[in-house]
This record gives C-alpha cells, structure tokens and sequence, in this order.
C-alpha cells in the first residue's frame, strides 16, 4: 500500500514491464524478498540474478526461493553490485535496487555512495529500452545521507531523451523517511524525440 511500504512500490514499478521469460537483477538480495518477488514474475523461463556481499543474505534468499519451488531460473551471486558486468552480458528488464543494510545482520555491511553509484551506471548499460529501475534509498542511517545525494544526483542527471526519471517521497512523513527513485529506459523509435 501507498501508507509506508517503498519496498511494494518499487517492486510495483519494476513489475509492469516483467513477464515470463524476461531477465531481471535484484542489486542488493538481502532477505530475499525482491528476489522472490522477480523470481516469481519471470517465471520459469526467466532469469534472475542477485547479488550480495553477505554470505549469510544469499542464504537466506536460497532459502526463501526453495521455499516456494522458486530457486531453478535465480543466479546467486556473492559478489558486489559494482561487478555485475562480469556476471552479465545479456541485456536486462528490471532492476531493483534497495539500499542500505541488512535487516537483522550487520549495520556496518551497508550499501556506499560510491559503489551504488557504479552499479547504477552498470545498471543502465545493460538496461533494456522500455526497461526499468527501481532503487529504494534510506535516509536515516550513518552514511545514508553521501549515498542518497550521490543517488539522486546521478538519476537527475540522465539524459531526459533516453531516461525518464522519477523521485518518489512520502510527503507527509520525517525527513528521513525513504524514497524511491524510478528509471526508465524510453524505448527504441522515440529516443531522438525532444524532451
Ligand atoms: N532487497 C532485500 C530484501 O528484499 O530483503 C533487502 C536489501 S538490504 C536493505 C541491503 C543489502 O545490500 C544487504 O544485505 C547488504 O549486505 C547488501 N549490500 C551492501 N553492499 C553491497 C554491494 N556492494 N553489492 C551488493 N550488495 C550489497
């Protein structure tokens, strides 16, 4: 729902453009819940790969993908987002980025300003047209506040001929409440139109 959950609107917005059969990239596994979230939408024709530094994450994303029969089409990868172009070489329909730390593990293991940034970079490379990006950033925790400005300024700054570009936020919430950022690839045919 719309009162606080940015983890389902992200999920929302990387979901439209997914069907069976399509590529998908969970940039930060985590407990596993996005990964689950895009296993399940391409299906078993699919492909989803997932990263994390966290050996313990990748577990416990395993875990959850055996649990509903769905660990067949995911690629676990234990290695940081900022290396995804080693892993993959074919072209991508979603991305979900959520950022920062570990719910339950570690709170020093958390998502950087510089590496997030050299994954989005990453990301839009391989993204295809039509394609999207959905990144969930926090603002409350140490360091939070370098990655965020990093975040949006590299989204603010995408060409609006090939990108559009959005910045979700809950209005009526703190100031460090999280916001989403929203990235599409504009599709082949229209991207020498004016903005
Ligand atoms: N999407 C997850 C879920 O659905 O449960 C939650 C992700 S959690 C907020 C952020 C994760 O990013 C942590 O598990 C952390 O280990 C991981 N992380 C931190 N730096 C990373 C990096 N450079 N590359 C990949 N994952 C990273």
């Amino acid at each position: 729902g719309v009162r606080g959950n940015a983890v389902l609107l992200g999920q929302q917005f990387v979901g439209e453009v997914l069907q069976k059969g399509s590529v998908a990239v969970d940039a930060t596994a985590g407990n596993g819940y996005d990964t689950l979230f895009l296993a399940n939408a391409v299906g078993a024709g699919g492909r989803v790969y997932a990263f994390d530094i966290q050996r313990e994450a990748l577990d416990i994303t395993a875990r959850r993908l055996k649990q509903f029969g769905l660990d067949s089409g995911v690629t676990l990868i234990h290695d940081g987002h900022e290396k995804m172009d080693l892993y993959i070489d074919t072209p991508v329909d979603a991305f979900i980025f959520n950022l920062g730390y570990l719910p339950g593990g570690d709170h020093d293991r958390i998502t950087r300003a510089h590496t997030t940034v050299r994954a989005l970079q990453i990301a839009l490379e391989l993204l295809k047209p039509g394609g999207r990006i959905s990144v969930v950033v926090y603002t409350g925790h140490p360091g939070a506040a370098d990655e965020s400005r990093a975040v949006e300024e590299t989204a603010a700054n995408l060409d609006p001929r090939r990108f559009g570009v959005l910045k979700v936020t809950f209005i009526n919430r703190s100031v460090s409440a999280p916001f989403l950022i929203f990235i599409e690839r504009v599709k082949k045919g229209i991207e020498n139109l004016a903005p």
